[in-house]
């Protein structure tokens, strides 16, 4: 744990250093759990965006895009269930003054026994080398079956207390566990109570006839709301689906984790509407679509797993999480859900629209069933930026840190040296970078030594480091190094573009 606490440090203070992440008006000293993203921070993120946007909207025919606003009409959220339902159940410990949600204190105890199944696993595995077969091993063997048991008693006891919204079983069940508070080891717990997550505010000029709004909790309504002008506009088929990347707001009473849980946030969120009856097949297809797409980053398979949902929303009839092995443990990354006419239908209930589609093939109008992806990303920066960052040993004895960000989301692409500040090799530098940019972000850097220039841009990510010396002058060619195998040779001027666009190709990595 300590080590994983130390990680998580070294994440945060990378981040910062670098110009990734800062925390919002940070000279004020901060707002809790609102973070800016800096000169770094922007270029990933947008390169995370345009990964996701690609393979969702330009790869697929049948998916278009779409930016609703943040504010919208306040019956949006009447008819979602946010206003009734979108809550957290708390609970404080009455001697740390410390606030939880309920549910996550008993998902962390359930965690921990998990934990003591996967460390039964490991040892077996060590013991029995070669020949281990982990699918008998976890169905035969008495400690990890009855671990599995307690796991799964406990998780569907909170999931039918949470459904029946019976917080006094909440309550019990953290008491029967023996849950402690983590800050002060107390058990001195407060009933559990709810909390409702929207932000509130007013349009309008005068007090007495604003109109209460909400800040949006989720994106996906701003494509509910829009389905009909979509479907019409864009002459959409069924099965066909609307993409959006933008922000959402919660007001998360426990907001720790740096950016993981935030009050100001961004998703990128697909809905994808298709026949009713047919929702469970394209629920598995989305499934092992988005895998792919995780999968093709490289960020390792280890670190993914899913899990699928006990407790249901009230509109969902399947769901799963995709998690990630952030610095503190497996969490939820991504949602899948097949949340089937439950938003359309209201919508129409409330605004008296019809939001439905005639189905030339079956000669009648329905209302659609809706698969969602949803992924944080601010979650997915996280995901990525901490499984980069790495301290390696070297062969001389050093050490260095090295972001191994997946290249074609790296903020700088190349970063180009003079081996020195004179003889003209900081004008040819100049020149590379001059042709370079109207392809890629690179940078000039002629400040210190070549070798701490390579660990500075080791530490930002730059896939590349193309050093300009002597020789170029003579024969046109530079070194490039790569940041990863630290491996340099000698290239044409010419090919750099080639080597680069390479390196980045959409396509390559969408194919891993
Ligand atoms: P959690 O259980 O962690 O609170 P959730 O199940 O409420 O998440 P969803 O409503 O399914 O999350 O939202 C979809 C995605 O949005 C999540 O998978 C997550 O990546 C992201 N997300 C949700 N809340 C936050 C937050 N407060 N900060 C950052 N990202 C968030």
């Amino acid at each position: 744990m300590a080590k994983e606490q130390d990680n998580f440090k070294q994440v945060i203070s990378h981040a910062k250093e670098y110009g990734y992440i800062f925390s919002s008006s940070e000279i004020y000293d901060g707002l809790s759990a609102v973070y800016d993203y800096g000169q770094n921070g922007v270029e990933l993120k947008n390169n995370i965006k345009n990964y996701w946007w690609k393979s969702m909207v330009q790869m697929h025919q049948n998916i278009v895009g779409l930016d609703a606003a943040i504010l919208m009409h306040p019956t949006t959220w009447k008819a979602s269930g946010h206003v009734d339902a979108f809550n957290d159940p708390l609970i404080d410990n009455k001697d740390s003054k410390k606030r939880y949600r309920a549910d996550v204190l008993v998902e962390d105890y359930v965690e921990k026994i998990n934990q003591k199944a996967q460390k039964e696993i490991d040892k077996a595995q060590k013991r029995f080398g070669e020949a281990f077969n982990e699918e008998e091993f976890v169905t035969t063997n008495p400690r990890v079956l009855r671990y599995r048991e307690e796991q799964k008693t406990i998780m569907e006891r909170l999931a039918t207390s949470l459904t029946a919204e019976n917080l006094a079983d909440v309550k019990a069940l953290i008491e029967e566990l023996g849950i402690a508070c983590p800050e002060s080891g107390s058990k001195n717990w407060t009933d559990v109570k709810q909390f409702n997550l929207m932000f509130g505010t007013k349009l309008g000029a005068s007090a007495d006839s604003a109109t209460d709004l909400y800040l949006r909790p989720e994106t996906a309504q701003g494509i509910f709301v829009n389905f009909a002008n979509v479907q019409k506009t864009g002459r959409m088929k069924i099965p066909f689906g609307i993409a959006q990347i933008g922000k959402a707001f919660r007001n998360e009473i426990v907001a720790r984790q740096f950016i993981f849980r935030q009050r100001e946030f961004e998703q990128m969120e697909m809905q994808f509407f298709v026949r009713p009856g047919e929702e469970l097949k394209w629920f598995e297809y989305w499934k092992e679509t988005r895998q792919k797409w995780h999968a093709s980053l490289g960020l390792g398979e280890e670190n993914y797993r899913f899990h699928d949902h006990e407790k249901m929303a009230h509109y969902a009839n399947a769901a799963t999480d995709i998690e990630f092995n952030f610095p503190f443990g497996f969490k939820e990354l991504e949602g899948i859900h097949s949340r089937t006419d439950f938003d359309l239908k209201a919508h129409e209930e409330h605004s008296g629209k019809k939001l439905q589609f005639f189905d030339p093939e079956l000669n009648k109008n329905y209302v659609p069933y809706v698969i969602e992806t949803s992924i944080g990303l601010d979650r997915m920066f996280l995901a990525v930026f901490s499984s980069s960052l790495q301290e390696e040993a070297l062969e001389d004895g050093n050490t260095r840190t090295v972001l191994k960000l997946p290249a074609i989301l790296a903020p700088t692409k190349a970063a180009i040296f003079p081996l020195v500040k004179k003889d003209g090799l900081p004008e040819i530098a100049e020149q590379i970078v001059e042709d370079l940019q109207w392809d890629f972000n690179v940078i000039y850097d002629e400040k210190d030594a070549v070798g701490r220039r390579y660990r500075r841009q080791d530490a930002n990510g730059t896939p590349f480091c193309i050093t300009v010396d002597h020789q170029t002058k003579e024969d046109h060619t530079v070194t490039i190094r790569h940041r990863d195998t630290m491996e340099q040779k000698r290239v044409a001027i010419a090919e750099l573009k080639e080597i680069i666009s390479q390196e980045i190709d959409f396509k390559t990595w969408m194919k891993r």
